[in-house]
């Protein structure tokens, strides 16, 4: 065990962990090393990408071991952990204001523990640290599995410190743990990028890329299935589509391995990157039973230009034949994407691109953004002509677009049936709806049979009524319970 403080040092293990029970009071604790850990609340907020949120379910997972629960009153917890995203300007600062707040926590509660994980602990934490001294600990996007112990070190009174070393072992092995009890888990199967976009900082705190083992996967899904109750996958990576190459394997050989495991209903993945989508797979998503009728395939820019700019190793017309692939091998597939409005320099006729590629793709729904420079980035070298104000112009020209255009698939969806997955409700003008996603990522609402029904987590069939760019109502046709039935709908 490391004592010295040394920013960025790395320690060894953490000694055992020893559950013991107070005969007078039943509280139970736990002992490390000379620390004893009575029962402690943990508040973390998370910023970013499905990885981070994966990451911070991690992060709960393994706290439980030092004897903590999740609290969603900050006010009430005994260690504040952020977990950032260093990808968008917005997320970036939502999370340096949200830090700054927590200096009133401590002021309160000097025994509050602050730490801050994930991109931007990777790319800052050191200065971080030195920054904001009411922060205990930072670590970095390859170190949360050592969680309980950077906390255990800050609880053994080390100064504050700063962690942000890479995992330099060959394979990259992982357990996945969930703590939410939904149906619903992420696996993550690969991490880092091995591309390099000019725009993105990703493989600054990511890393290289590294895959789990094949069989590691499908035995860590079965069990989620088997022991934990999951029925949908979501599988996980920065760019899933490389996923196992240094091992021989692929992306299109673990799904055929996971549509085989009795009691999983449904396989997702993301995130994709168009250059390595392989034939194989895109045979797959024709005969896989399990694998969503969805893909996110994000194509960023519908200019060659641009696109060379932004180093993404493909062409609009490969793209485009992607996409017809994709929908010979699997008709009804429903495709969805990123843009990224005003990339560096970009031109009118550039932008007009863009467009053109919408109406051209008919995705189903796109994610859209303007362009912020990300230091450390090639693209943040570069000069720029253009200004926000072009592009929030052209990031509403491109939402205002394919508004109309999804719009209109949506339309055509009114009188058709689905199964969908029951994920939550809201109020809508005093009445309670349900909602849940279908098989092909569209969000549903609708009314339930009474106001007290419960629906949390059922599998329905549901007749979609009525449709916007945006929404898609329906009304109930029959509840099949918590598990899918083989008669459901499956669309
Ligand atoms: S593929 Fe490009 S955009 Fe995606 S994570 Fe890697 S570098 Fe970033």
């Amino acid at each position: 065990m490391t004592t010295s403080s040394g920013l960025g040092s790395r320690s060894s293990e953490l000694p055992k962990e020893q559950w013991v029970i107070d005969p007078e009071t039943g509280e139970k604790s736990v002992k490390v090393g000379d620390i004893n850990f009575p029962p402690r609340k943990v508040w973390m907020k998370t910023f970013g990408c499905q990885m981070n949120y994966h990451d911070t379910e991690r992060v709960l997972s393994h706290l439980e071991g030092l004897n903590f629960t999740k609290t969603e009153d900050q006010g009430d917890a005994d260690l504040v952990l952020f977990n950032t995203c260093a990808i968008r300007d917005l997320s970036n600062q939502k999370f340096y204001s949200k830090l700054g707040d927590t200096q009133h926590l401590k002021k309160k509660n000097p025994n509050v523990k602050v730490g801050v994980g994930g991109c931007v602990a990777q790319t800052e934490g050191k200065e971080l640290i030195n920054k904001y001294k009411h922060l205990d600990f930072s670590f970095g996007t390859d170190v949360i599995d050592t969680i309980n112990e950077l906390v255990y070190r800050s609880y053994a009174g080390e100064d504050p410190f700063a962690i942000n070393t890479w995992d330099r072992s060959q394979n990259f092995s992982i357990e996945t743990k969930v703590t939410h009890g939904s149906p619903q888990a992420f696996v993550n199967i690969i991490k880092g990028c091995n591309k390099c976009c000019s725009y993105c900082i990703v493989p600054f705190t990511r890393g290289k890329e590294k895959s789990r083992l094949l069989q590691e996967v499908v035995d860590d899904c079965r069990k989620l299935v088997e022991y934990q109750g999951i029925q949908e996958i979501t599988l996980l990576g920065q760019n899933v589509n490389s996923y196992g190459k240094e091992n021989g394997e692929s992306l299109a050989k673990l799904i055929t391995e996971l549509d085989k495991i009795n009691g999983l209903e449904l396989i997702r993945y993301t995130t994709s990157h168009p250059y390595d989508v392989s034939d194989e797979l895109i045979e797959v998503h024709g005969s896989a039973k399990k694998l969503s009728r969805h893909l996110h395939l994000p194509v960023q820019s519908g200019s060659n230009s641009c696109l060379e700019r932004m180093l993404r190793e493909y062409t609009v017309e490969h793209y485009l034949g992607l996409l017809e692939k994709l929908r010979k091998a699997k008709p009804d597939i429903v495709l969805s994407t990123d843009i990224i409005a005003g990339f560096v320099n970009e031109t009118e006729e550039e932008h007009q691109a863009t467009l053109d590629l919408l109406t051209e793709a008919q995705y189903d729904f796109i994610y859209s953004y303007a362009y912020s420079q990300r230091a450390k980035t090639r693209a943040s070298r570069w000069e720029d002509s253009l200004t926000d104000d072009v592009r929030g112009m052209r990031l509403r020209e491109i939402q205002a677009h394919q508004t109309v255009i999804q719009e209109n698939i949506r339309q055509t969806l009114v009188g058709k049936k689905f199964t969908v997955l029951v994920d939550g409700h809201g109020f809508k003008g005093g009445d309670k709806k349900w909602k849940g996603r279908t098989n092909c990522m569209r969000i549903v609402h609708f009314l339930p049979e009474n106001i007290e029904q419960d629906l949390q987590w059922h599998w329905v069939d549901v007749e979609l009524t009525s449709a916007t760019a945006f929404s898609c109502q329906a009304k109930l046709l029959k509840v099949h319970g918590r598990r899918m039935p083989s008669e459901a709908i499956r669309f």
